[in-house]
């Protein structure tokens, strides 16, 4: 399906913007009449992290004319293993600054707008409404909704990624033209299903190979040109080196873009897609202690199993002396051999997995369990300094 172009043509291109720009220029389909639209074209970029970084990086080069940042992040050293946008000497910095500067170095000509509020439902219609085209380069199912839904009821199309180790997607939703992201997903993953890119890892240059798509994407939709990713799925397997693009069609029972609407204004999304079950958190009230009570407990001599529940690649990193591996899925089929005659205290990374883990122990009878409230991540900062973090 070919779609007419976004956005209207700027008047006119400076000497130095047709030298900048002469490599597009050259190309027919693009020409000035393409250039021009790019220069009036206003995108907004929902994070300037993995997926964010090359999608500003080569927006900015093409000559997107307006291009929004949001993000209330700071740089993180884990955090440069692919978010080239920032480097060595941004740790520590608002990452939307850093990443303004970055976008100021490639292309001066670009006028750059900085939002470092915490995108919610009470800000997202009026940020999103002063752009054409929204780029989503978060990573978590609350933004990926909410903006989706801030989209639907705008009229705008939303460039979607995401990547999760080896593997990527992408598409362009767009309710005037085709689905919307809830027609493929109507409701997030039960909460600790699905692990985010801390929890399970991300191949760095994944990024580059999805972050790519979405900005070729959004410069077709933009300019009107070939045929863009709408009513598709573009599914990318880095290991096997294969692109695979799959039909997607509109839900005509899709509770914001269907025939009979039943969401006409955006909800609490953190509520939505809940970070930890209910379940989970009802376990862990009363059955939750801190990484320094931990530590007394074992300076102590008491008699307990300490559990890691997280991944072996995990456990290979950093582990609490006198731990056992149990990763969180091979619990059901583990839960025979655990002892009866001491309490078992559960741990991972920062205290989500575990308070499932949690839930599950206590399901099974195991009535005297806890769990550590933020982990082996808490254990580096509150017992062992020398721990490493990941
Ligand atoms: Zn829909």
């Amino acid at each position: 399906m070919s779609l007419p172009p976004l956005v209207a043509p700027a008047e006119s291109l400076t000497p130095q913007e047709i030298r900048r720009y002469s490599r597009h220029l050259i190309i027919p389909d693009v020409a000035m009449d393409g250039q021009k639209r790019l220069k009036n074209a206003k995108v907004l970029c929902v994070g300037a992290g993995g997926l964010g970084s090359p999608a500003l990086m080569y927006l900015a080069a093409a000559g997107v004319g307006t291009l929004g940042i949001i993000d209330f992040d700071v740089v993180d050293e884990s955090n440069l293993q692919r978010q080239v946008i920032h480097g060595q000497s941004d740790v520590g910095r608002p990452k939307a600054e850093s990443a303004r500067d970055s976008v100021r170095e490639i292309n001066p000509l670009v006028n750059v707008v900085l939002h470092t509020e915490r995108l919610d439902s009470s800000n997202a219609t009026e940020i999103f409404a002063a752009y054409d085209l929204i780029v989503d380069g978060t990573d978590n199912f609350a933004t990926r909704y909410l903006v989706n839904d801030a989209c639907v009821l705008l009229g705008k199309p939303y460039v979607w990624g995401s990547i999760y180790r080896f593997d990527g997607q992408a598409s362009v939703f767009w309710a005037e033209h085709g689905p919307c992201y809830r027609c493929l997903y109507p409701e997030p993953p039960p909460p600790g299903m699905v692990p985010s890119c801390a929890e399970g890892g991300v191949l760095g240059v994944l990024c580059a190979s999805i972050g790519s798509i979405q900005v070729t994407e959004a410069i077709k939709v933009l300019t009107g040109v070939g045929d863009p990713l709408v009513g598709r799925l573009m599914i990318y397997d880095a290991l096997e080196m294969t692109y695979r693009a799959v039909k997607v069609r509109k839900d005509p029972e899709c509770p914001l873009c269907g025939k009979n609407p039943t969401i006409t204004e955006l909800i609490d999304y953190e509520a939505f897609c809940g970070a930890v079950s209910d379940e989970a958190t009802s376990a862990a009230v009363g059955s939750t202690i801190t990484a320094t009570e931990l530590k007394a407990m074992q300076d102590r001599g008491e008699d307990f199993l300490l559990v890691d529940v997280r991944e072996p690649a995990e456990w290979e990193i950093v582990r609490i002396p006198g731990a056992v591996l149990i990763p969180k899925g091979d619990l059901p089929s583990k839960l025979a051999e655990l002892p009866q005659n001491k309490p078992i205290v559960a741990y991972c990374k920062t205290g989500i997995r575990s308070a499932e883990a949690l839930a599950l122990l206590k399901n099974a009878g195991f009535k005297d369990a806890v769990h550590v409230q933020g982990g082996v991540s808490a254990w580096a900062t509150q017992v062992d300094q020398t721990a490493p973090v990941y």
